[in-house]
């Protein structure tokens, strides 16, 4: 401060109005300004000023919620400081925002607000008076006692600091150069005070009472510091420079024993120094991690850098180095659990089992990475969740659809703005251990970009042999990722690039019979469904015949996703019934009123239970429970979704139902063709790709080689089947992209049934591969395709001969339902495609009945 100088401030000062902190004469402070009165004032008064006279303000503290003074302005503190500012630092983004640094020059009292807007000025009067410094013995002398006392205690304090600390020593050196009377407003704002008490000794007008409200703030900080130095010895130096740094921090009232834990909380960047010291983090990490917070100690808080610096070393202290979970592993346990959690799925739970035994017997992750491939809702995600239940590890799922910036793996590196760790680090950092179970969800999903190939950053992740050193971009150190348990799932292995494939031990899981769905429904969905709606068995029923009902009619999926959100949707509106039974059983007048004759129309045979598409006798409650019956179903999810179409669309000859294989579960699709009169052009239209065209140009090629053996002829009766004849083979469901070579046998079929005019039966489909020799081949996919076939109600499925040890994957009540034809050559599938076989003599039947 200037002591000496007779500093006069002016009579007019605009007003700075802060919230939270509380400027002092002689004492420096950097306040944020956002506010809309301040911002103006900046702008106005000191950006634009430039004068010196200009840059003085008054500090008026403890204003209410500077933020939000729109219009009318606050009850304004009486006194406040005047204030020189030294520096405006502003900044546009996020937001505009300034940063003031101002120096308290005395205090002041308003005498009258002059304007309020657009930021308020008063007319004040000073009341310290400045050029007393030089001169005013005279209160010294008053106050000898007082100011002596006071002088001793600021001496004990500062000899306590660290002298080799500059700011200590400077302190040191202005205690004995400063007035005395300066001395409470210097101390006060460079001790541990909190804003009320830094108040207190702002309104303390009169040096006497300045002086006796220090002092005890003075003892406090004393004692304070002398039980830090028992504990703290070795790192004394740091706290004392954040003390002489930092003056602005609050400590409560309590005891001293609370102060000295406040003190450790408060000094951020010391308690992160002892973090970083006391974690377990690696030799390396630990390095790099005290090289940044020794620059972090140098840098200015304004500087952006400091903000990441100290986000950083957050997250490093933060990161599980060596905190783990139990394994508590036992064998019998995890398969109650796994059955417990999940119906039907044997072989999918058996190799689960197999290798949680090798795991407790051998203990080492290095086995292979289960990858679960099924179609969506078959139970994936939430096996892995029982693996970890079983295991007693945390959970993490990572979701990798779409993800297409290696650094969503691996982390940004911290050169850039908003840099972040990749995701591995980032699960680390949410479940607060080292051996969690992380679910890498939909690896199949992955995609590639200009900011690189994930699946690549995944490589080092998933390799038993590289990941006990991973190092993310951000973290810029090795992290041990050997103890964490992958499990990646996928709906299909096609697009999984290759080398990931390999660090990958494939388990299929393919989708539900109906049957097993129903049992999924019964003993896992429906009990789900309630709880998540409040409802009770006593309150709703919903039997079996009704949750077919939903599987076959309202859904067509190999999951049961679909179902459990119809399920849920049922739910719902039995839940508002419910609650409107409740609300009318408090009335039970009205209710007594609705009972007429339409009710009886909605009484099921069970004359207890009530259907919810009862609209009639809205005013009477519901009788419990509410059974869902088709009725309710209709009311609920609206007209069914699918009906058994496809008897109707093979009433045509030139369609076959084949089978496909898609991500998301088998399916039937039927194959179309006609015929025209041309030259010989074949047509193929629904989004094929090439192996699916160069099927169709295959199995025309077979079926001109072999029409005269089944006298198959064009429509002017030549066995040239494409003699002034166009083809046109179609594929339904134009919009979706169809591959692979399994349809062959279809179009062949489709063709055959063209060129002979005779129906292909209704309840047959097909799969196979063909060659041009007339032989059919395996191909993949068979369990999924089956339980499709079986899902439309198909009877008759005809598959490669090689395929036959597929069938033993499917459960023995759909075999029973289903025969199975197989096909070694073309010969055998259309003999079983078309009703009567297909023998040369069918010609000749068909000839009388067609002609
Ligand atoms: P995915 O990961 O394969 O897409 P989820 O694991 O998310 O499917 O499963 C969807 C829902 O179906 C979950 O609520 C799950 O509990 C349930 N579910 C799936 N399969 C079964 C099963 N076999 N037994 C019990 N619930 C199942």
């Amino acid at each position: 401060m200037a002591a000496g100088s007779a500093i006069q401030i002016p009579s007019r000062l605009p007003l700075l109005l802060t919230h939270e902190s509380v400027l002092l004469p002689g004492s420096t402070m950097r306040t944020s300004v956002d506010s809309p009165r301040n911002m103006q004032l900046v702008r106005s008064r000191l950006l634009k000023g430039t004068s010196l006279r200009s840059t003085i303000i008054g500090v008026i503290p403890n204003t209410s919620d500077p933020t939000s003074d729109c219009d009318d302005l606050p009850n304004l503190h009486r006194i406040g400081t005047a204030a020189l500012a030294v520096q405006v630092v502003g900044s546009n983004w996020p937001k505009p925002h300034y940063t003031l640094l101002v120096t308290g020059l005395c205090r002041f009292q308003i005498l009258q607000l002059l304007k309020e807007k657009p930021y308020p000025v008063a007319e004040v009067q000073q009341l310290d008076r400045l050029e007393q410094f030089t001169n005013g013995h005279k209160s010294e002398e008053e106050l000898g006692e007082l100011s002596e006392q006071f002088y001793k205690y600021a001496v004990q304090l500062v000899e306590m600091l660290d002298m080799s600390v500059p700011a200590v020593a400077k302190l040191r050196r202005l205690l004995d150069n400063l007035p005395r009377e300066a001395l409470p407003d210097i101390l006060t704002s460079i001790i541990r005070t909190t804003n009320q008490e830094k108040l207190q000794i702002l309104d303390a007008v009169r040096l006497e009472e300045r002086f006796k409200m220090t002092i005890p703030l003075l003892v406090r900080q004393i004692e304070g510091l002398k039980l830090l130095q028992k504990t703290r010895k070795s790192k004394q130096d740091d706290d004392k420079r954040v003390v002489a740094i930092r003056p602005n921090r609050r400590i409560s009232h309590g005891s001293i024993t609370e102060d000295e834990e406040e003190e450790e909380d408060h000094d951020d960047v010391v308690m992160l120094e002892k973090k970083i010291r006391t974690s377990s983090m690696s030799e390396q990490a630990l390095k790099v991690c005290l090289k940044e917070i020794k620059r972090l100690k140098k840098m200015p808080q304004s500087m952006p850098e400091y903000a990441l610096t100290r986000n950083y070393l957050e997250l490093m202290v933060e990161l599980p180095w060596n905190k783990s979970t139990k394994d508590r592993l036992e064998i019998r346990a995890a398969r109650i659990v796994l059955d417990n959690d999940h119906y039907a799925m044997e072989k999918l739970k058996k190799r689960v089992l197999e290798y949680l035994a090798v795991r407790q017997l051998k203990n080492n992750l290095k086995g292979p990475i289960l990858c679960f491939v099924g179609p969506p809702g078959v139970g994936k995600t939430s096996v892995g969740r029982s693996i970890a239940k079983t295991l007693g590890r945390e959970f993490h799922r990572i979701a990798l659809g779409g993800v297409c910036d290696q650094s969503d793996i691996r982390g940004h590196r911290r050169t850039y703005v908003g840099s972040m760790p990749g995701r591995i680090i980032n699960g680390l950092k949410t479940v607060g251990v080292n051996n969690p179970v992380f679910l890498l969800d939909e690896v199949d999903k992955l995609a590639k970009s200009l900011q690189g190939d994930p699946a690549a950053a995944l490589l080092e992740v998933l390799d038993p042999e590289q990941n006990h050193s991973f190092t993310d971009h951000y973290l810029n150190v090795a992290f041990d990722l050997s103890q964490v348990l992958f499990i990646a799932t996928a709906n299909t292995t096609a697009t999984i690039p290759p080398a990931l494939l390999d660090r990958m031990e494939v388990i299929q899981v393919p989708g539900y019979t109906q049957e097993e769905k129903i049992e999924i429904a019964h003993r896992h969905l429906i009990p789900k469904q309630l709880e998540l709606h409040g409802l009770t068995p006593q309150q709703i029923q919903i039997p079996q015949v009704t949750t077919l009902g939903i599987i076959t009619r309202y859904t067509r999926e190999a999951g049961v996703r679909a179902l459990d959100r119809k399920l849920g949707a049922i739910c719902r509106a039995v839940a508002v019934k419910v609650a409107e039974g409740q609300h009318k059983e408090a009335k039970p007048d009205r209710a007594e009123v609705g009972e007429g004759e339409d009710c009886k129309e909605h009484v099921t045979e069970d004359a207890k239970p009530e259907s919810i598409s009862d609209t009639a006798d809205l005013a009477l409650p519901p009788e419990m429970p509410i059974l869902i019956d088709f009725h309710a179903l209709k009311d609920i999810l609206g007209p069914p979704m699918y009906d058994m179409e496809v008897s109707e669309r093979l009433s045509q000859p030139g369609v076959a139902i084949g089978l496909a294989w898609t991500p998301l579960g088998g399916e039937i699709m039927f194959v179309e063709a006609s015929r025209m009169d041309g030259e010989g052009q074949l047509t193929l239209t629904g989004q094929l790709g090439d192996v699916m065209k160069e099927s169709a140009h295959l199995a025309i090629s077979w079926l001109r080689s072999n029409a005269k053996r089944y006298q198959l002829t064009n429509a002017s009766g030549s066995f040239d089947l494409l003699d002034n004849t166009d083809i046109h083979l179609h594929f339904p469901a134009g919009a979706v992209t169809k591959d692979g070579p399994s349809a062959g046998v279809t179009i062949v079929t489709c063709l055959a049934s063209l060129f002979s005019g005779r129906l292909v039966c209704s309840d047959v489909a097909m799969t196979g591969e063909i060659t041009l020799r007339g032989l059919v081949l395996p191909v993949g996919g068979i369990k999924d395709k089956v339980l499709a076939a079986h899902r439309a109600g198909l009877k008759r499925i005809i598959i490669p001969q090689r395929n036959e040890k597929d069938l033993e994957e499917i459960a023995a009540h759909v075999r029973q339902e289903l025969s199975f034809v197989l096909a070694g050559c073309l010969d055998e599938v259309l003999n079983a495609a078309f009703d009567g076989g297909f023998a040369v003599k069918a010609r000749l039947e068909h000839l009388n009945s067609k002609l």
